[in-house]
């Protein structure tokens, strides 16, 4: 796939000139068509509801896009609840698809009337522990370990996974609740993670409707949801084929129609928890090219750093950049391109083909707009950028400000010296 920018080199000098470098920047166009598109992709499903999975871009403004599309909120820990319920998301809003939970998130998520789904049988006693009593619609998440294939590839490994209950153990707990009074169930299932082929879903999908037939049929339990949870993928790399989502969607219902319809189970609701599918392309992080150095290798060193977009270090990820203005240009010139951090996988880039790179100019770090600047952290002292939305028309607007060294050190202010450090 064709990897263009959703902005111009003239637009970004236009927001660099009110909001300095790097931002992330987000294509509010962009996330609109993709959420209209897996919408209508589903709507052979009269439950049908995406909980975008916050921790990929927990931005309130971002969100509240989603929101308009009737999206809720896949959370996992008490902060995300927390946000969740800031822009209005509570209840059947929220899905709790938490792990290795303390007790006090499951009653904070029980008390907003979220969905909890619990990762592991021994959560049944931890939640009526921590809430008094169960809820009486609940949901778990479902681990059939080995690997997971795709026509001879191996996709993931899920037995070597932390998440989930066995097979036994979710017949086991789905028949400890309908005993203990719970009334509405749903299964889960995370198998794989950035899948860029068509029948992942599907495949899920079927393998899960098959155990849902098999636990109404053995237990008598009323299933009234399936969450095939995130893992649909985006193309990172230019080579790469993106996903089909109405080719996804069609999948799924086939699947639906040959197996759940057919044991009479057709009222089921198909629930998502799309994080990277749905902010991924649409959000690059946006940084200057400030030194260039010529060693061993030529390195161009830019204002951005792993602390902004950790992927690359940690993952070795690629993540295709831009040089803005010189979209025309041949790539003729081999760079690593650098952040400033003391660690020497502090690279966006290793050994890439791109346009010769002058003093100022800007790249355009594509697809960092989920898992980008949520993972980031403060190593070396470095501060979190700004997150600036694109609108449709062009204008731009500030939804989250740059940190500044008073949030740094935010966290002493309890100490005496914290207020000279602040007014250095
Ligand atoms: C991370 C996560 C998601 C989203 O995954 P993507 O790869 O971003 O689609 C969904 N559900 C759960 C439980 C997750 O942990």
């Amino acid at each position: 796939m064709e990897k263009t920018p959703f902005v111009t080199k003239e637009k970004v000098e236009e927001i660099a000139s009110v909001y300095p470098t790097p931002f992330h920047l987000y294509d509010e166009k962009g996330i609109r068509k993709n959420v209209e598109n897996l919408k209508k992709a589903f709507s052979w499903n009269k439950g049908y509801k995406e909980y975008f999975a916050v921790k990929a871009t927990p931005n309130p403004f971002l969100i509240n896009i989603l929101r308009e599309y009737g999206c809720g909120c896949d959370c996992s820990s008490k902060t995300e609840l927390m946000l969740s319920k800031a822009i209005g998301a509570v209840g059947d809003d929220i899905m709790f698809s938490s792990n290795d939970t303390p007790l006090d998130e499951f009653k904070y998520c029980n008390d907003l009337n979220g969905i909890i789904n619990l990762d592991d049988i021994t959560h049944i006693e931890a939640v009526e522990k921590a809430c008094g009593k169960l809820p009486k619609k609940m949901s778990c998440r479902y681990n059939p370990g080995g690997v997971f294939k795709i026509s001879n590839d191996i996709m993931d490994n899920p037995g070597d996974a932390k998440y989930g209950m066995t097979t036994q153990q979710l017949f086991d707990a789905f028949s400890i609740l309908k005993d203990k009074g719970v009334e509405e169930f749903g299964i889960h299932s995370f198998l794989c993670s950035n899948t860029v082929t068509n029948e992942y879903y599907p495949m899920l999908a079927k393998l899960l409707f098959e155990v849902a037939v098999e636990l109404k049929e053995k237990l008598g339990v009323h299933i009234t949801f399936i969450n095939l949870s995130g893992g649909i993928g985006i193309p990172y790399r230019p080579d790469q084929e993106e996903n089909d989502i109405f080719v996804i969607g069609e999948g799924v219902r086939k699947a639906y129609e040959e197996t759940l319809v057919k044991a009479g189970m057709d009222d089921v609701a198909i629930y998502t928890e799309l994080g990277r599918y749905m902010m991924g392309p649409y959000g690059g992080l946006v940084t200057k090219a400030i030194n260039e150095k010529h060693t061993h290798k030529e390195y161009i060193g830019v204002d951005a750093c792993a602390v902004n977009l950790m992927r690359p270090a940690i993952y070795g990820a690629y993540h295709h950049i831009t040089v803005l203005g010189k979209e025309n240009q041949p790539c003729d010139c081999k760079y690593d391109v650098t952040g400033s951090l003391c660690e020497n996988c502090d690279k966006f880039a290793i050994d890439r083909m791109l346009p010769k790179i002058e003093m100022g100019d800007y790249l355009f770090i594509h697809d960092a707009g989920a898992h980008g600047f949520s993972m980031g952290y403060n190593y070396n002292g470095k501060l979190k950028s700004s997150e600036i939305l694109l609108k449709p028309d062009g204008s731009f607007k500030l939804i989250r400000r740059a940190e500044t060294p008073k949030d740094y050190f935010a966290t002493f202010d309890c100490f005496d010296f914290y207020n000279d450090l602040i007014n250095e």
